[in-house]
């Protein structure tokens, strides 16, 4: 309640009436807003037909396959009407990279790989400035800074991969071990929406540290996020699956629930029998899900561990599959090393994914959309970003027809919701079109909508998406952003105690 009222005083707009009780329009029928004539796709309930929408405030009061009349009517006649795109791996919390999400169709952009720590920073940054839903994990990485180190995470996430080297391959004690849950555990009673771990990141962490971190997970019921271990170099190019083996035994053994992110970057040419044991894992009732994004690059700072020594071998890479975005130059061992001392933060793009690997796992059932898109710091950073979402329906939906439209919407909408309905329960009114959810909203013409970033000039918005709502607010109109207007939600835990 107190939410609604926030955002109703928030309203730029007086004329929209605030709704506290979604429902049937009152005398005249008349909602705040119709979204008309579209083709309704709702993946949750199965729905895909020809309807109108009636909004009033932030929420979806109806939807009918007859006439709603409204204060305003929009008609969108031709296009496809989704639930706004949800993002659970969005690492740029800040309005630079909202702006590029919004225009994508994103209308929830949550950073559950990393996170950060204390969250509440986050959150009152963000709060009141945003233009989409917004939230982050409680972040392994910042919880051993606070454990091992005198350094900390601020309210923004650069530097959190870079900030103490000696930290990160570090063991801890089984004091700090304990130390660590135990801040992670008042994270997420303070609004941080699961545990999110960066393991490639921190090659010190044991793996009993990381079992804790899954103990505390099946408490609280807050989901664990993974980017898995290096591959260990002593399983070569055999099925170095091992990386994953670790966290899926960590979630059977414990019961806490897992998203393994990124599945084909880290994967690789493994990226098929991971999704064999992943599928065999829930089959046997462990509760864990995955994610990819639709790029044959991966991305990540120079400085970080991933290029620790033998990131070659590991990866099947050379330098010169390693990008600096600033100039688009492909590296030699020479300026691979300047920028990596340099520049340790600087992300660079790593063009080692296999197309056929982006494909299976783009087109998995049980595999959801996550951008893994970055803050813009150079101007040059991965197209990812700004064209993840588009980008699967321009190509896998309508020029390579590897997937359905609505399969392709379940992955960005209803899927990441579910991860989090049990830690959130706002999610359970978002990726969906029901009377009684928010009314987040992307409106596309599915014959027009494209990806324009490219790995050469990544900084392009999307083309094809005629409207993007927040709650209820027309945000983005034909690729322009409404100005002044911050619907934007912290989305938090809200755990039984
Ligand atoms: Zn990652």
């Amino acid at each position: 309640m107190r939410r609604r009222l926030k955002w109703g005083a928030a309203t730029a707009c007086g004329a929209i009436a605030l709704a506290l009780v979604p429902g049937p329009a009152s005398a005249g029928n008349s909602y705040d807003l119709v979204i008309a004539g579209g083709r309704v796709i709702d993946p949750a309930s199965g729905r895909d037909e020809i309807a109108d929408i009636g909004i009033n405030g932030g929420s979806i009061a109806a939807i009918s396959a007859s006439r709603l009349e409204g204060k305003r009517r929009i008609d969108v006649k031709g296009l496809v009407v989704a639930p706004g795109f949800i993002d659970l791996h969005a690492h740029g919390q800040d309005p630079v990279a909202e702006r590029f999400q919004l225009l994508d169709g994103v209308t929830t952009a949550i950073d559950m790989e990393i996170g950060t720590a204390p969250v509440a920073a986050l959150y009152r940054r963000m709060e009141g400035k945003a233009l989409i839903n917004f939230g982050a994990s409680a972040s392994h990485i910042c919880a051993r800074l606070e454990v091992m180190s005198d350094k900390r995470c601020g309210p923004d996430v650069e530097g959190r991969l870079t900030a103490d080297p000696a930290m990160l391959v570090k063991g801890a004690t089984p004091e700090q071990e304990a130390q660590i849950t135990a801040i992670l555990d008042r994270e997420v009673a303070s609004g941080a929406l699961g545990y999110g771990i960066g393991l490639e990141y921190v090659p010190g962490a044991g793996r009993r540290e990381i079992f804790r971190v899954f103990e505390a997970a099946a408490k609280t019921k807050a989901p664990v996020f993974v980017h898995v271990r290096s591959r260990p170099p002593d399983q070569g190019s055999g099925v170095p699956i091992a990386v994953a083996q670790e966290v899926l035994a960590d979630a059977a053994a414990t019961g806490a629930s897992l998203q393994i992110v990124h599945v084909a970057s880290t994967g690789l040419r493994d990226t098929p029998a991971i999704l064999e044991l992943i599928k065999g894992a829930r089959a046997h009732g462990v509760d864990v899900t995955t994610e990819a994004y639709p790029y044959t690059a991966g991305s990540t700072a120079i400085g970080s561990n991933f290029f620790a020594d033998g990131w070659q071998e590991r990866n099947g890479a050379t330098y010169g599959d390693v990008q600096w975005p600033a100039t688009g130059e492909r590296l030699t061992k020479e300026s691979f090393d300047r920028f990596r001392k340099e520049q340790p933060d600087a992300a660079v793009v790593i063009h080692i994914i296999p197309q056929e690997v982006v494909d299976r796992a783009i087109t998995d059932p049980i595999v959801s959309i996550a951008s893994d898109g970055m803050p813009w710091i150079t101007a040059g950073e991965h197209p990812r970003g700004a064209g993840t979402f588009s980008r699967v329906l321009g190509q896998y939906v309508r020029e390579r027809q590897l997937l359905d439209l609505p399969a392709a919407l379940a992955k960005m909408t209803i899927m990441p919701a579910r991860r989090l309905e049990a830690v959130s329960p706002q999610m359970a009114r978002k990726g969906r079109l029901q009377a009684g959810a928010d009314a987040d909203i992307t409106v596309f013409d599915p014959a027009t909508i494209r990806d324009r970033a490219t790995f050469d000039q990544p900084m392009q918005a999307s083309t094809g998406i005629a409207y993007v709502l927040v709650g209820g607010q027309v945000m983005a109109r034909a690729g322009k952003v409404t100005a002044h207007r911050f619907p934007g939600q912290a989305i938090r835990s809200d755990l039984p105690h």
